[in-house]
């Protein structure tokens, strides 16, 4: 007799990459620190300094192509063979691919692939090179890098939302849940969904009373996490 499996969504941000050593968003010394936003990851930036926007993207590449998963990008793969384990992530690098997770929706697109500024659909992989002003896509416009910039629409959110609302598991990890529309996602699972959070601080601005907060680093709360889902998965 087979059962269904459990579905569990995991929603993931810049934290759960941190240790692996591409800089958060939000946190001290994270990459707003030292880049202002506006110039360079908005719609506006792109037409005042596009050589600007490609440089900040290329050293946002280039770091990941450097950084290797961490044990919490590692560990989400185990749950793969008792759940059915979705994740919807924030991050444009490909740590969680190269972890070895099959179902991965970026929501904010990749950061190793590109496409037309006149044609969101068709995506071109980099691999090692960057992009460059003058680099065409074959439709003949400029390349630019396949992220979401502030301002812009998050056409994945429909598509993550369909996923979410079939959670019976909800996990966040490692965003601050700052960045909107992704910070709604957890709002769209069902209201008996089991959810937990794992963070390095506690997060005050979510509104549900049944989350577990599980404080610490994401390459420790992670894999104990799996583990422990692992074990009721067998009950
Ligand atoms: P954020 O910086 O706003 O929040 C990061 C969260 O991670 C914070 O709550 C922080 O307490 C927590 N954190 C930091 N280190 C941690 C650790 N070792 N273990 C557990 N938690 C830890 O980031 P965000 O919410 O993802 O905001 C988002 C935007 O920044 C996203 O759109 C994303 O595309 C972009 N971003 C992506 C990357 C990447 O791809 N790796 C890196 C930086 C920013």
């Amino acid at each position: 007799m087979s059962s269904k499996k459990k579905r569990v969504v995991i929603l993931t941000g810049a934290g759960i990459s941190a240790e692996s050593g591409l800089g958060t968003f939000r946190d001290k010394g994270g990459l707003w620190d030292e880049h202002d936003i506006n110039e360079v990851a908005t719609p506006e930036a792109w037409y005042k300094n596009p050589k600007l926007v490609l440089d900040f993207y290329d050293q946002r590449r280039q770091l990941c192509l450097k950084a290797n998963p961490n044990d919490a990008h590692l560990s989400l793969t185990k749950l793969e063979k008792h759940y059915d384990v979705r994740i919807i992530t924030q991050n444009i690098d490909d740590l969680h691919e190269r972890a070895g997770s099959k179902n991965i929706l970026h929501l904010h697109g990749e950061i190793l692939k590109a496409r037309s500024v006149m044609n969101a659909e068709t995506l071109y992989d980099l691999g090692l090179k960057g992009i460059k002003l003058g680099d065409m896509a074959p439709d003949g416009h400029q390349l630019r890098p396949h992220v979401v910039w502030f301002g812009e629409a998050v056409p994945k959110m429909y598509e993550a939302e369909d996923i979410v609302k079939d959670a019976e598991i909800f996990i966040v990890i490692g965003t601050s849940l700052n960045v909107y529309p992704a910070a709604n996602l957890i709002y769209a699972s069902p209201t008996k969904t089991d959810k937990y959070i794992v963070d390095l601080n506690e997060l005050t601005n979510v509104k549900y009373k049944n989350i577990k907060h599980l404080k610490g680093n994401a390459t420790q709360k992670v894999p104990e996490l799996v583990d422990r889902l692992i074990q009721e998965s067998k009950i």
